[in-house]
């Protein structure tokens, strides 16, 4: 696609701004699954991100927020437009009980360093392979806690880069969503406030879980996690089982047999393989069970 060349050059000339052009985003999901970004940002700095945003508010062009691209299934052909990776935005502030996160940072990470600090409460996203701005606009849940018991407020800037900031209670957490679902907002800090607690206790939990992960989850192969979100009152997993699609394939994309929840890549599986594995399955789980199954990740670009 052809951009006004005056775009470039104005690109060119913000400080602490990776500019790059048709990047494939296979490369940035893990998946491993998705066609070239026409632009591809990568601020250092909040006042990067938000110089780009204000000077592309001009452009009109589409804009995707992307962080560790673990919870998105990008179109083969790619994204037609502008995709802003957070990656780079990852510096972290303890004070007391409070973390205070730049977005991009991985939940890895952040765990790791509350866990230095002698701080619960964040070992449940230890293994969750997001960013903090990924798992807040996901409300992100794993063994029985999710963003929502820890977050507190957030810094975000709009598409024109203006910043303001949100409690939690307008955040709008609940199961897998928050308010940036509905409003074009972007994530650039998070405030959370966690507990004193022992670091051999906090090391030895996140240990014992991400061991669960480990025997549960197919990890050796790329996916973006569970498929589908858990219908009320059900698991999407023994669902997906009964309706027989455990080992399925569509190409390289397949109903994992480890755990039916998740769709693996086995090499070489696109993004429409995907799609149409996760569309049988659906309805092959209405036809037994009469329960519609909705995708958790997030359909990407062009397809
Ligand atoms: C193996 C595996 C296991 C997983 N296990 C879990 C689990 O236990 N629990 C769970 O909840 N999830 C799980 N996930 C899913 C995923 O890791 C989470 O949803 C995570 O929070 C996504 O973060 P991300 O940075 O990868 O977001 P991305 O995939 O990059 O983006 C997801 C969405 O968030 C938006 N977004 C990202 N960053 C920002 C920002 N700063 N501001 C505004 N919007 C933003 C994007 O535009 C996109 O719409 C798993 C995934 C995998 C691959």
């Amino acid at each position: 696609m052809q951009y006004d060349s005056s775009l470039e050059n104005k690109l060119n000339k913000i400080d602490n701004l990776e500019v790059r052009y048709n990047v494939p985003l296979k490369k940035y999901t893990s998946f491993r699954i998705g066609g070239p970004a026409d632009i591809f940002l990568a601020p250092r700095t909040i006042p990067a991100f938000r110089k780009a945003l204000s000077l592309l508010n001009n452009y009109q062009l589409p804009l995707f927020i992307l962080g560790k691209g673990s919870n998105i299934i990008v179109g083969d052909k790619g994204f037609r437009g502008v995709v802003i990776y957070t990656g780079k935005l990852n510096r972290v502030e303890i004070k007391g009980k409070e973390i205070i996160a730049e977005a991009g940072i991985t939940l890895s990470s952040l765990a790791n360093k509350a866990m230095e600090a002698g701080l619960t409460g964040l070992e449940f996203a230890s293994g969750i392979p997001g960013t903090l701005g990924g798992a807040l606009y996901m409300n992100a849940g794993a063994y029985g806690g999710e963003m929502k018991d820890i977050i507190t407020e957030a810094i975000l800037l709009d598409y024109s880069g203006k910043e303001m900031k949100l409690k939690k209670k307008e955040l709008g957490l609940s199961y897998r969503y928050s308010i940036l679902q509905e409003k074009p907002l972007i994530a650039v800090k998070v405030k959370l406030k966690l507990k004193p607690g022992n670091r051999e206790e906090i090391k030895a939990y996140m240990k014992e879980i991400n061991q669960k992960r480990k025997e549960k989850q197919p990890l050796e192969w790329p996916s973006a996690g569970s498929a589908f979100k858990r219908p009320e009152g059900y698991y999407a997993g023994p669902l997906i089982e009964e309706a027989g699609m455990k080992g399925v394939r569509v190409g390289d994309a397949q109903v994992s047999e480890k755990h039916a929840g998740f769709i693996i890549n086995l090499g070489n599986a696109t993004a429409r393989d995907v799609r149409q594995l996760m569309r049988m399955v659906q309805e092959r789980v209405y036809e037994k069970s009469r329960v519609r199954l909705e995708p958790e990740p997030k359909f990407v670009g062009e397809f």
